[in-house]
């Protein structure tokens, strides 16, 4: 017998855990299988793990800000003109 599945419950509590990659494979491998059957779990994570995409990516990459991001805070600091600036 393969570990039990877990709950929409259980798997949301280990939800975090697993995204960062802290849990052991055997529970990983039980929250994949209870994803690959229940949709409204994979939502959820899909829409956790974007979350977590941009939250990296504005936090560990600051030079990497997308263009009107990157335009509107230029123009707060009154630095269009360097935005603007010939090449
Ligand atoms: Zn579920």
């Amino acid at each position: 017998m393969s570990a039990p599945r877990p709950s929409c419950h259980e798997m949301l509590r280990s939800l975090s855990d697993y995204l960062d990659g802290e849990l052991e494979a055997e529970i990983c491998a039980a929250i994949e299988s209870h994803l690959a059957e229940c949709e409204n779990c994979r939502i959820v994570v899909d829409t956790l793990r974007k979350t977590i995409t941009l939250y990296h990516q504005y936090s560990e990459e600051d030079l990497e800000l997308p263009a009107d991001v990157r335009s509107r805070l230029f123009k707060r600091l009154h630095l269009e003109d360097f935005l603007n600036s010939p090449r």
